[in-house]
């Protein structure tokens, strides 16, 4: 069924139960289901929506990281199980986007803010890898190369113009960048009818690994007390200036509000309808048979087929791959994933596209036996004008928003959550958070978002 416009912007925005289980969720951490005390606490510093990648990594700059406070108490909320929203379902790709959409931005923005955005972006995949030193934390985290590949013969020559206008102006990361276009790109990325590539360094780890160690590594620290299976149903500003957080087991207050809780935020602040949809997404986990070798993958890749339809893969040192996206599949079929909500069931369209994937696509995978052995959902925070919001809510002193961070969070969520802790414990503005001028939510753009086409970027742009 396709959906009309008067349609939309009418599903709850609240995560559902029973959702898809990831391959991810493979191994459950002991705190999935984890609460700190029996009761919600009568009152803490700082709520904080959300137990994902956006609240746990805030948490863990305003107790153990570089704005942290001794003093500090924190209640996280989190709907369902620890680390069960996007980032416990998602393609475990740290892959800082080098080029496809700077072109756009740098027309939008100028070139100063769209490269804000970009080493934003590779600043993140450094901080991620020094945590996991720091901390030790075993979540298969692998520094890589990334290749994007274009085996349509018309958008490889238009991404290699892409690659020359970013060029043209002498961006000190492109020396990052390797493009390639013509009969070698096959023989480079192994991807078959590659009709250009390009690489960058990039990431691959296992997310829900990385969460849930942080979330010990907070918790230790006493000052934090999570409560999952614990939505928040609203929030609301007292005489004090203290907020009184509402949930089906009770409430709690707080001085400070920090909403982490991506597609959903909506549902609790509704001047974000239409700036932040909730927009559904699949991924596949695929293995080969024991004692069976598939060719070696070394990099992590952005694959579009002939027809354009992309997918985002990462190999694992097991010789298992993660893969997913191929969207275009069922862009056109809005009821499917658009202000979707429900990750308890596959997208129809696309829910077979990764059988004999590996074999379609890569040579030398041909006889691998390789197969789909995990199929899954999850929901993404799709935003208006594709940046994420971050820092003060607009015109509501004492609250915080992280979120509408697109399939593309990874290299975006880290370090917004220490600017959104910096501001949130030192009191300083946004510009002086290190968070990219793009990022910050304003008025501005969420009365874009209201009065503009209908999407925006979401609706708009071929993906
Ligand atoms: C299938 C899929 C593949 C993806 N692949 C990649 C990838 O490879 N690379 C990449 O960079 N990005 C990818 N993404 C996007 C990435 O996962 C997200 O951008 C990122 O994880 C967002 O983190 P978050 O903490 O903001 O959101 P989430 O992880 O969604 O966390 C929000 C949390 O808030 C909770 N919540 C919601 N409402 C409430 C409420 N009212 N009360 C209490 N709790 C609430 C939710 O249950 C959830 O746990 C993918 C996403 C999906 C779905």
């Amino acid at each position: 069924m396709t959906m009309s416009p008067n349609d939309l912007f009418n599903t709850p925005r609240q995560p559902v139960k029973n959702a898809t289980v990831p391959f991810w969720h493979r191994d459950i951490h002991e705190l999935h289901d984890h609460r700190t005390t029996e009761e919600l606490p009568e009152s803490s510093d700082v709520v904080i929506i959300g137990a994902g990648y956006a609240g746990v990594s805030t948490a863990y700059h305003l107790v153990k990281g570089e704005a942290s406070d001794k003093e500090v108490s924190i209640t996280i909320l989190e709907a369902r199980g620890a680390c069960s929203g996007a980032t416990g379902r998602n393609g475990g790709h740290l892959r800082p986007d080098m080029y496809t959409p700077m072109t756009r931005l740098i027309d939008r923005a100028g070139v100063e803010r769209a490269l804000e955005v970009t080493e934003f972006e590779i600043a993140n995949v450094h901080a991620i890898k020094s945590l996991v030193e720091k901390e030790k934390i075993d979540c298969d985290f692998t520094l890589t190369r990334s290749i994007d590949v274009w085996s349509n013969e018309e958008t490889a020559r238009k991404a290699k113009e892409m690659y020359d206008k970013l060029a043209s102006h002498d961006l000190e990361y492109m020396k990052d960048v390797f493009f390639m276009l013509g009969k070698d790109a096959e023989g480079v990325s192994g991807v078959k009818g590659a009709k250009a590539c390009a690489s960058f360094t990039a990431a691959t780890l296992w997310p829900y690994k990385l969460i849930l160690h942080l979330t010990a590594s907070i918790l230790e620290t006493g000052r934090v007390n999570l409560q999952t299976h614990t939505p928040v149903e609203s929030v609301s500003r007292q005489s004090t200036g203290s907020f009184v957080v509402t949930t089906p087991r009770g409430t709690t207050v707080a001085r400070k509000v920090i909403y982490a809780n991506n597609a959903y935020i909506s549902g609790l602040l509704p001047q974000y309808r239409e700036a932040i949809v909730p927009c559904k997404g699949l991924c596949t986990h695929i293995s080969v048979p024991e004692g069976t070798r598939a060719p070696l993958l070394n990099n992590s890749y952005i694959v579009r087929e002939e027809d354009n339809v992309a997918s985002y893969l990462i190999p694992r040192a097991d010789g298992s791959i993660v893969v997913g996206g191929a969207n275009l599949r069922y862009h056109s079929v809005l009821s499917s994933w658009y202000d979707n909500v429900d990750d308890s069931c596959l997208i129809e369209q696309v829910k077979d596209h990764y059988h004999g994937y590996m074999q379609r696509h890569f040579n030398g995978w041909e006889g691998s036996g390789a197969h789909v052995d995990k199929v899954w959902t999850g929901i993404m925070g799709y935003s208006w004008d594709s940046q994420p919001h971050v820092g003060a809510v607009p015109g509501e002193g004492g609250q915080y928003v992280l979120a509408g961070f697109n399939g593309h969070g990874m290299p975006q969520v880290f370090l917004s959550a220490l600017g959104v802790a910096k501001m949130v414990q030192n009191g300083i503005e946004f510009e002086d958070a290190g968070v990219p001028r793009l990022f910050q939510t304003t008025k501005d753009r969420l009365e874009k978002a209201k009065n503009g086409p209908l999407g925006g970027d979401i609706l708009g742009i071929k993906r």
